[in-house]
């Protein structure tokens, strides 16, 4: 597992998808109520493209 992992800010997050899109891990999932969650951590590499993506600075790598 990568030492950095998205945070998301649910307040913040539209429910757009891209982040979702955009992870070429896969690891990223739509939550029931439309927020982007990490659905499977052992997947992400820490790589930030979701957060470089993010239009709502809604996700945070750290
Ligand atoms: S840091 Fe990279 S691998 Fe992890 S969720 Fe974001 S885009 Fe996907
Ligand atoms: S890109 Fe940002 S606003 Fe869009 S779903 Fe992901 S976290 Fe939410």
């Amino acid at each position: 597992m990568a030492d950095k992992k998205p945070v998301f800010d649910a307040d913040e997050c539209t429910g757009c998808g891209l982040c979702v899109d955009e992870c070429e891990a896969e690891c990223l999932e739509m939550s029931d109520d439309d927020v982007a969650t990490l659905a499977r951590p052992d997947d992400c590499t820490g790589c930030g493209t979701c957060e470089e993506n993010c239009p709502s600075e809604a996700v945070t790598v750290k």
